[in-house]
């Protein structure tokens, strides 16, 4: 027999690094219209690397003990940004100590207490309520550089800030550019990082509408008011704060290589081999099938 259109388009999708879960998926691909990008690991390679190791005057840490105790609340967390702490602790020859009560909060940090002492580890916007702290203002610098600020605060005191920096994949402005020419509309970029690093990546790869300092349901309320407003949006994403959008969203796709297994498993479709540029070549597969169809 020949294959039903939708099937062979999945089985090409499939050939492209292109995992898509069922024939319905593979026919709503081709029906999208708007395009709503994560930013760490999706639009950037998702491997950041510890740039800045910075503990605040008064603190009475050394750089060594700041990176020992952030690495050690992080090492349970599989984001993106602990990694890059706790390899830069590694590459220091600093074994973290096992941190207990370990809790980590989507789009926000880690908790976890490390020899006894509270520690957390996250966003200078959702940890500092003082602009003029000098912890946020020693963060807003290194944003300023397109770097993400990471604050690291000890017994509810700030104690030192971490840079962190990200690449942007290399086909990450040409695959923008192939979705924006698809659509009709340049892609939209949702991130639960500072707006000051996300504009700048942003810049680079020609996207004008961008939303930072998102939560996970404060991105799934940017895909839905997309939608209320008739657009069918496809998300991508790769985290566990992506899941919720990937879910909201007309259809979503995740990010496999580095992709949490909650976005893996939430997603309609998964980008085995990560590259972005397989994307708007499967939602063509699927308009083409679909012409077929009907
Ligand atoms: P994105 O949407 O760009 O993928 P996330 O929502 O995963 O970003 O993270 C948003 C912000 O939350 C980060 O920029 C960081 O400030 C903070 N954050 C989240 N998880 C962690 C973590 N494990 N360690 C430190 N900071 C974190
Ligand atoms: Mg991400």
């Amino acid at each position: 027999a020949t294959m039903p259109p939708l099937l062979s388009a999945m089985a090409n999708a499939g050939r492209h690094g292109v995992l898509v879960k069922s024939a319905v998926v593979m026919e709503r691909l081709g029906q999208i219209d708007t395009v709503a990008l994560d930013k760490t690991g999706t639009l950037t390679e998702g491997t950041p690397r510890l740039t800045d190791l910075r503990p605040l005057d008064g603190s009475g840490l050394d750089e060594d003990v700041l990176l020992r105790l952030a690495a050690s609340a992080e090492h349970p967390s599989e984001h993106p940004l602990a990694r890059a702490v706790v390899e830069a602790a590694h590459a220091r020859g600093l074994d973290p100590v096992p941190a207990v009560g370990f809790s980590s909060t989507p789009g926000t940090g880690v908790t976890a207490t490390v020899d006894g002492r509270a520690v957390a580890v996250g966003s200078p916007a959702r940890l500092l309520d003082d602009p003029a702290h000098p912890a946020a203002v020693l963060a807003a610098a290194l944003e300023e550089e397109g770097r993400t600020a990471v604050v690291v605060t000890l017994d509810g005191r700030p104690a030192g800030v971490l840079g962190i920096a990200d690449r942007l994949r290399p086909e990450a402005a040409t695959a923008t550019r192939a979705l924006a020419e698809l659509t009709g509309r340049t892609p939209v970029l949702v991130t639960g990082d500072n707006p000051r690093a996300a504009a700048r990546l942003a810049a680079e790869v020609g996207i004008t509408d961008v939303r930072a300092g998102l939560l996970p349901q404060d991105k799934v309320a940017a895909v839905r008011g997309l939608q209320d407003r008739g657009a069918k949006v496809l998300a991508v994403g790769d985290g566990v704060n992506d899941a919720p959008a990937l879910a909201a969203a007309h259809t979503g796709i995740a990010m496999g290589r580095a992709g949490s297994d909650l976005a893996l498993e939430t997603a309609d479709a998964v980008v085995v081999r990560d590259e972005l540029a397989t994307i708007p070549t499967v939602v063509n597969l699927s308009r083409r099938a679909r012409t077929l169809v009907v």
